[in-house]
């Protein structure tokens, strides 16, 4: 027999069917066995009534929660009484004529089949994939899943592509420390895991893409800050031949239409987004993600903000920047360009501090959820930047001479913008962080705990890296 979905089990009244899944309850009552079975569409309540206690015994034995099974039955309308009507086929129940177990559960670590949220962390993290059975997972891992299909054809419609850019890269400047990858075939080399794809997808501009997007996996070696990850997804894009204007209208236009057809119970504040400066937000907010909302304690109201005109440069006393060289360094990206009438200071020693550039943010009650900027695409001023932040002509030459080159040979004004998408969603499902809408996250150390990374390696491994290893500190 065909398996039928759960969810669909409702069209089959009178019928016997088989359905897979797991136990998800089991109640006993006197002579009756209870179950309620579940799988990815959904729960149903099955009984083993009395008459066929004796046949099943040895089946409904060993049939403890979680375990996995397959069960045959006749699907038979439940008596007006008995009906759940909040309950999904709360209208009819299994009788169960037949029940294999494929898999038999152990005692569970914990409960799953209430919110795990109440669990200690450490042990949902170590147990993962019994946590992301519960109900609140399943959904946000559905939800995101949503999502990211939306926005993967509202893009393809308005002609991106998504386009694969390597991990193994070279260092990135993104204000944040690298991760480090040994290289074995050249002793003493490192590739960097990227920090995010901005050069590549720059690249891709000159390489005649036009319109690029990627979920892209960024990695950044940040000491471990409660809602930071090690490694979290941008949803990264970058279009050539366009404003500020343009990015910023395409991005508004995208977050609107996704929430208002994934996320209905939810209302935008202000439409079109409200626009900020850098200097009014820091002025009336005291932040650069000014939370704006006028209701604070409504989950379901969103105030998207963009915030701009920020200036290029800080001085470097200023920043902890760890890539800060010079007397200056960028507030967000090297590649920025200066807003028009600000590109001229850049050769004026005296007015560095006060250029403004392209840059825009765009942040949700209080969080910053994105920022890109229109790019700095011409080879002298781009080069002039470099100077500023305090590169010697051969470094500049040895870490963007392939930046440099590329904007020598008919590379497109462009510009982009890359999401935080976890940050996003944490939002939009009301979690407290973003580890509850990653699938296999690290703990707010960096940890995880199911595989146990970071571990040590073979001595065997380490001398092929050619590392020697620093005794750990006592
Ligand atoms: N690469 C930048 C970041 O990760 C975003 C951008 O400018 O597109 O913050």
């Amino acid at each position: 027999m065909e398996r039928t979905y759960i969810g669909e089990t409702g069209q089959h009244a009178g019928e016997t069917v088989l359905l897979k899944g797991w136990i998800d309850v089991r109640r006993d009552q006197g002579k009756m066995v209870f179950f309620d079975f579940r799988d990815m569409t959904g729960y149903i309540q099955g009984v083993v009534l009395p008459n066929r206690a004796a046949e099943m015994a040895e089946a409904v034995k060993d049939a403890r929660p979680e375990s996995v099974i397959v069960v045959e039955g006749m699907v038979n309308k439940r008596p007006e009484r008995n009906v759940q009507a909040d309950k999904q086929n709360g209208d009819i129940e299994l009788e169960i004529t037949a029940l294999t177990i494929l898999n038999k559960a152990e005692p569970l670590p914990f409960e799953i089949n209430i919110d795990t949220v109440d669990v200690n962390e450490e042990v949902r993290l170590k147990h993962r994939y019994l946590d992301l059975r519960s109900v609140r997972m399943q959904r946000n891992m559905r939800k995101r899943d949503e999502v990211q299909k939306y926005i993967r054809d509202f893009l393809h419609e308005r002609k991106f592509i998504e386009v694969e850019t390597p991990m193994l890269t070279k260092s990135t400047p993104e204000g944040a420390r690298d991760y480090v990858v040994p290289s074995r075939v050249y002793p003493g080399n490192f590739y960097a895991l990227p920090q995010s794809p901005q050069q590549y997808k720059q690249l891709l501009m000159t390489a005649g893409m036009e319109r690029y997007f990627q979920f892209a996996k960024c990695m950044r070696d940040e000491d471990g800050r409660g809602d930071r990850q090690p490694e979290f997804t941008q949803l990264d894009m970058e279009m050539s031949f366009v404003t500020r204007e343009d990015v910023m209208q395409t991005n508004e236009a995208l977050l609107i239409n996704m929430v208002t057809k994934l996320f209905p119970e939810k209302k935008i504040q202000q439409l079109p987004f409200p626009r900020i400066s850098y200097k009014d937000a820091m002025e009336k907010y005291g932040n650069d993600r000014p939370d704006i909302r006028e209701d604070k304690n409504d989950p379901n109201l969103l105030a998207f903000c963009w915030v701009i005109d920020f200036p290029f440069f800080e001085s470097t006393s200023k920043s902890d920047n760890p890539d800060a060289q010079g007397q200056w360094t960028y507030t967000h990206n090297p590649f920025s360009r200066p807003i028009e009438e600000h590109m001229d200071n850049l050769m004026n020693k005296e007015a560095v501090g006060n250029i403004l550039t392209t840059q825009y943010d765009i942040c949700l009650n209080g969080f910053e959820i994105g920022g890109g900027s229109i790019r700095n695409h011409s080879f002298e001023a781009l080069s002039k930047v470099f100077e500023l932040l305090g590169h010697e002509a051969e470094a500049i030459e040895k870490d963007f001479g392939h930046m440099l080159q590329a904007f020598k040979v008919g590379t497109p004004p462009h510009g982009g913008i890359a999401w935080g998408f976890d940050r996003l969603m944490m939002l939009l499902l009301n979690e407290a962080n973003i580890r509850e809408v990653m699938a296999f996250p690290k703990t707010g150390e960096g940890r995880d705990p199911m595989m146990n990374a970071p571990s040590t390696i073979s001595d065997k491994q380490i001398d092929e890296l050619h590392i020697v290893l620093k005794k750990p500190k006592q």
